[in-house]
């Protein structure tokens, strides 16, 4: 065996040796994992004693995440991959499994926005949105299940929004976070004879670069922006990243194996 090939038999090994509640470490992609609330997850599921393959676009974006896991005695891995692409996710979780051992917890995060008014949205806003947020979430949820099924146990979680209930400006992308929704359930009725379950969590406003671009597109500091939403929120605040990495960890542990098909909003009050 070469010394390659030894050393990820090594690390294999490792990931897969029992802790001491006799449950073996679970490994974890979180797409969308370089910034934000994928990173946060991905932090939050190292914790939890996950190993974690960190995904985005770029690997190279994906160290600072890598390093304050490892800087915090976790395990991971930078992998990068465009979601959108059917050979990328392949690949992608191929490396994963041979470096850290059969994916059986994913957290379908990578997303973009294209916002703008119908009459003024472009095809390549629709396509764009629609091919990441939900042809990803389903190439993702493709490849990963095999694994999930050979171990009879898995945890996807999709995420969805509280503009799957409608948002001016977003067409598209309300469009694909509600369609995360119905395939949330879908996945959860076939997948849970294998002892899979899948989820949605919709987040209200979170404060990431995604809200502070929403903030500069219509002319706001996000200063203002954020105030301007607390006031409204029952909770007097806007979001973090960690309010719903809190929820993923729950969805994505060994207790949560009853709860499947839902959508948790994560958004400091009720939605209409
Ligand atoms: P960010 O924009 O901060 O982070 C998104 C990450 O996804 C970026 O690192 C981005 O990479 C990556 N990404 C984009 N496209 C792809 C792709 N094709 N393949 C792989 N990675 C990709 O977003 P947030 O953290 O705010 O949002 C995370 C998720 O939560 C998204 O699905 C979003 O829709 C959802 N959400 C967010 C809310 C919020 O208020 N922030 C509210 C409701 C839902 P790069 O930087 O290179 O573009």
């Amino acid at each position: 065996m070469s010394e390659t090939a030894h050393s990820v038999q090594e690390r294999q090994d490792e990931n897969l040796r029992l802790t001491a509640g006799e449950i073996p470490r679970r490994v974890a992609i979180v797409t969308g994992a370089a910034r934000g609330i994928g990173a946060a997850t991905a932090r939050r599921l190292a914790a939890d004693g996950m190993a974690v393959a960190v995904l985005d676009l770029e690997a190279g974006s994906c160290e600072a995440t890598v390093g304050a896991i490892i800087a915090a005695g976790g395990h991971a891995i930078a992998v990068g991959a465009d979601v959108s692409r059917g050979d990328q996710v392949e690949t992608a979780v191929g490396t994963v499994a041979a470096e850290l051992g059969p994916p059986t917890v994913l957290v379908n995060n990578a997303g973009v926005l294209r916002d703008n008014l119908l009459f003024k949205m472009s095809e390549d806003d629709w396509d764009t949105v629609l091919g990441v947020h939900l042809r990803g979430t389903f190439l993702m949820s493709r490849a990963v299940q095999k694994h999930m099924v050979d171990q009879r146990f898995g945890r996807i979680v999709n995420l969805s929004s509280s503009s799957a209930l409608g948002n001016r400006g977003q067409a598209n992308y309300s469009a694909a976070k509600a369609g995360l929704q119905g395939l949330t359930k879908t996945l959860a009725i076939e997948l849970g004879p294998f002892g899979i379950t899948a989820n949605a969590v919709a987040p209200g406003f979170i404060a990431t670069d995604m809200t502070a671009a929403t903030a500069a597109r219509i002319g706001a500091t996000f200063e203002d922006f954020q105030a301007t939403v607390a006031a409204q929120v029952p909770v007097r605040r806007i979001g973090e990243p960690d309010d719903v990495a809190h929820t993923i960890s729950f969805l994505a542990s060994e207790g949560a194996g009853y709860v499947s098909g839902q959508v948790i909003y994560v958004a400091g009050g009720p939605l209409c």
